[in-house]
């Protein structure tokens, strides 16, 4: 295919290789350490991987951004260029990524497989039903829901006040429809009436667990602790106590192994767990990540939107709670997005402008100093648009020299691996020169209400923080319970450092106000809301589901 030819066109050009062979000449896995799924999909077995726990790891390289625009600023894509790129100058490297979620594709967003020459393949199974983890998510999820609305049925021996119920429903769609519903209608016969809704089955936290945990044992304890509502008297109600974690650990034993696949250069990757980036941490899977660092000698991972929420959380809940370190940090940035944060509109990005480049600047320098607080000195990444000027480039480059970073210009997206050698280049500088010494942001003893202070006044550089009353009380409450040496997973725009999606730059002055607080006791983290969060995502005027189909050999086309 052309240069700019469409994503599903270059990935279907690529000419796959079998997947039980690349395992086997890669990763040096033989056939039976894979349950294969077709021919280029395969799990790695959980035998496998309790097998090579005492095996040293290789190094972990997390890719970050900046502030993105809202057509994303090439997380993904740089994450499957540096790992072709790695190859390229001879290490040996893969990547480990999340797994898209279906309902968007049919949307705005597209699928989430990288872009141009950086790609994991096959395309159109990763961005749909791939190997049925998300389906099996969605089963765990009703399962619970169901045996919880049978529990009032039957009696409701526990007491569960139904207007207390916090477990809702979920469904891989964009259904606007389905965020408000009433249930249990008909009559006696028909179940107990009541108020409940749909989110979408990335945002359940059936999805942070399987995310976060690191064995079968492991997950099923996670999924017993869920709190899916209160008694009469506020008591939380667990899915153990409903008698729920082992028939849900039973539906997702299989959706645990991590997923294998490759890049359209033939290297490794590992697609598996998807979790919302605002609601949940926003990364892969911790036992894709391990076993990705016992297999390969560099491990390539993203974490969800810029680096004030993805890396953030990555830190401070992934690498927390798993005891996982990166070895590296890759800071993406664009100059499209430079100049959007210099206040430059979308239409116009596509025309030179360094001063408002500089203008943006700010933004790019506040992470590399947030990075900075945790020990890091991240590599940037410029990820090239075919329309930045050298000006634009060079500025760019200054910027970073300035602030004592490396800095390499990528060009995965137009030419694969060899366009990321620059990249790939300073990457192996910094991991060849020794890991740096993490620190963690805050520690566990912290009291819940400072933990959300030091990340907003931090990370977001906010003067104050008002946590409303209700919020207050409910973090109180759970500091009782046990839950206040949980990390912190604030859900707030990706758009700024700010709550406000408009405040552009470098914002300071500004009020972080938390209106909601909500325990994912099971995941291990409290989320804060700060703003309005989508757990329901809508379809727009024109879906992305009106240009899919299938052409006369019965080939998909359309999917973005
Ligand atoms: P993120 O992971 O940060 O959300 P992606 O890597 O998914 O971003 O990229 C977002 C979109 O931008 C994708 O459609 C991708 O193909 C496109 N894209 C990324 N990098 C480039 C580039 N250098 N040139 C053109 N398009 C790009
Ligand atoms: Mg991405």
């Amino acid at each position: 295919p052309p240069p700019g030819a469409p994503d599903i066109e270059i990935a279907r050009a690529a000419r796959m290789e079998p997947i039980l062979g690349l395992a086997e000449r890669r990763l040096g896995l033989a056939p039976e350490a894979l349950v294969p799924h077709g021919h280029f999909k395969a799990k790695l077995s959980l035998d496998h991987i309790s097998g090579m726990k005492d095996r040293p790891n290789g190094k972990l390289v997390l890719v970050t951004a900046i502030t993105p625009t809202p057509a994303g600023e090439g997380k993904t894509t740089t994450s499957v260029g540096l790992t072709d790129g790695l190859n390229v100058i001879g290490v040996n490297a893969m990547v480990c990524l999340r797994e898209p979620s279906l309902g968007p594709c049919f949307g705005m967003k597209g699928g989430a497989a990288g872009g141009g020459r950086a790609q994991v393949v096959p395309m159109e199974d990763i961005n749909l039903h791939f190997n049925g983890d998300f389906h099996a998510i969605t089963s765990a999820h009703s399962l619970l829901a169901a045996l919880l609305d049978n529990h009032l049925q039957w009696g409701n021996e526990l007491d569960i006040d139904p207007r207390r119920i916090t477990w809702r429903r979920v469904v891989d769609m964009n259904d606007r429809a389905l965020r408000n519903i009433t249930i249990g209608l008909g009559g006696p016969a028909h179940g107990i009436p009541r108020e409940s809704g749909f989110d979408i089955t990335v945002a359940s936290e059936i999805m942070a667990i399987l995310c976060l945990a690191t064995d079968l044992h492991d997950l099923q304890r996670r999924l017993g602790d869920i709190i899916v509502a209160r008694t009469r008297a506020k008591e939380p109600i667990t899915a153990r106590d409903l008698g729920a974690d082992g028939a849900m650990a039973v539906l997702l034993k299989d959706a645990l192994a991590p997923n294998l696949v490759q890049t359209i250069e033939h290297n490794p990757a590992f697609i598996h767990g998807g979790p919302f980036a605002n609601i949940a941490h926003g990364c892969n899977s911790v036992m894709a990540t391990q076993s990705a660092l016992k297999l390969a000698d560099v491990v390539v991972t993203e974490a969800g939107f810029g680096a004030d929420l993805g890396a953030q959380k990555f830190i401070d809940i992934k690498c927390r709670q798993s005891g996982l370190r990166p070895d590296a940090v890759v800071l993406v940035a664009t100059v499209r997005a430079l100049k959007m944060q210099g206040g430059v509109a979308k239409e116009d990005l596509g025309t030179p402008d360094v001063e408002a480049l500089e203008r943006g600047a700010v933004n790019i320098r506040r992470h590399i100093q947030n990075l900075k607080k945790y020990g890091i000195s991240p590599v940037v990444a410029i990820n090239h648009f075919i329309k930045d000027s050298q000006e634009e480039i060079d500025a760019l480059k200054r910027i970073c020299g300035e602030m004592g970073v490396a800095c390499a210009l990528s060009k995965h997206w137009a030419e694969g691996g060899e366009g990321a050698r620059e990249l790939a280049e300073a990457v192996k500088a910094v991991l060849d020169g020794g890991s740096p010494q993490v620190e963690l942001l805050y520690p566990c003893e912290m009291p819940l209400g400072e933990k959300i202070e030091t990340i907003a006044k931090e990370i977001y550089r906010a003067e104050e923080v008002v946590i409303v009353s209700s919020a207050a009380r409910d973090l109180k409450e759970y500091e009782k319970l046990g839950y206040g040496n949980l990390p912190i997973c604030i859900a707030k725009t990706q758009y700024s450092f700010s709550t406000d999606a408009t405040k552009q730059g470098a914002p300071e002055g500004h009020t972080v106000e938390v209106r909601e607080v909500r325990l994912s006791a099971g995941a291990g983290f409290v989320v804060a809301i700060c703003g309005d969060i989508m757990v329901m995502p809508g379809l727009p005027r024109k879906p992305a589901a009106f240009e899919i189909g299938l052409d006369s050999s019965g080939q998909i086309v359309g999917l973005a």
